[in-house]
């Protein structure tokens, strides 16, 4: 499932070929995503420039003077940059093709993806008005994280994961964070202390920022026709080790289900 790094590797991977472009076509192959595609969305932006493309939590933003085209990659969507007349593959849904001759072409087997139309301040639009504050900026910083975390029974690798508390923590990356942190997914988040949280949202930083640089060494594949762009390949520290050593002081990894989803970690380390 592509993750807050592969969305924002995606961003930046598709800038140069779509930012300042003028749309010259779209094809929807098939509209049958999360939400239907608009059927009148050739009309709404053949013609227009993008003006901006940003990322939010995991949606793209991509912006025109008249309204904001949002994107999202679902469960297993994937953007590349194709050239014009490049015939689809099975799950090539969408194409918006650039003035320029080159496309933006979604692929998404599983078509839980989304491309809707937004008029209006994308930040006042359902998906996106409750969301919670970026990770990897300044509103999310320790004393955030300490207030929202008071009185709060539930785990902490639960309140992480929330997009109203922080947006594009993941499993995985909520397990690594916790782990660096040295903080057990299951403590309640109301028992984290300041100094918890200190290292927390540092930990959250690291494993993103980690994840995006080694996004970064993909981005070609936005370029290539051929190549078909995978999700990243991350060393884990602790997530799906259960059972071997901690790589830290040697203890057994343990596992845990919360909210059907597991969660590793090392009983030493953590507290
Ligand atoms: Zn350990």
């Amino acid at each position: 499932m592509p993750e807050l790094p592969e969305v924002e590797t995606t961003c930046r991977g598709i800038e140069p070929h779509v930012l300042g472009r003028r749309i010259g076509s779209v094809t929807v192959r098939d509209s049958r995503l999360r939400w239907p595609v608009p059927e009148d969305l050739a009309a709404r932006v053949v013609g227009h420039t993008v003006r901006t493309l940003s990322r939010r939590a995991k949606y793209l933003l991509m912006g025109f003077d008249h309204g904001v085209l949002l994107m999202h990659l679902g469960m297993s969507g994937s953007l590349r940059i194709v050239k014009e007349g490049l015939p689809p593959r099975t799950h090539d849904h969408v194409d918006l093709c650039m003035d320029t001759g080159t496309c933006l072409r979604l692929h998404d087997p599983r078509r839980f993806g989304a491309v809707l139309w937004i008029e209006g301040p994308p930040d006042r639009h359902p998906l996106l008005a409750r969301l919670g504050p970026e990770p990897l900026e300044e509103a999310f910083h320790a004393d955030y994280l300490f207030r929202s975390t008071r009185k709060r029974r539930v785990a902490i690798k639960q309140h992480i994961m929330n997009s109203h508390v922080v947006v594009g923590v993941g499993n995985i990356y909520a397990s690594e964070a916790l782990f660096i942190a040295g903080i057990r997914p299951g403590r309640a988040a109301g028992r984290v202390t300041r100094a918890d949280c200190d290292r927390l949202t540092g930990a959250i930083r690291q494993v993103l920022v980690e994840a995006i640089q080694q996004g970064g060494t993909t981005l070609r594949d936005f370029v290539h026709e051929d190549g078909s762009h995978g999700y990243f390949q991350q060393s884990l520290r602790v997530y799906g080790r259960a059972g071997q050593a901690c790589l830290s002081c040697k203890c057994t990894v343990k596992q845990l289900i919360q909210g059907n989803r597991s969660s590793f970690y090392c009983p030493t380390c953590q507290r």
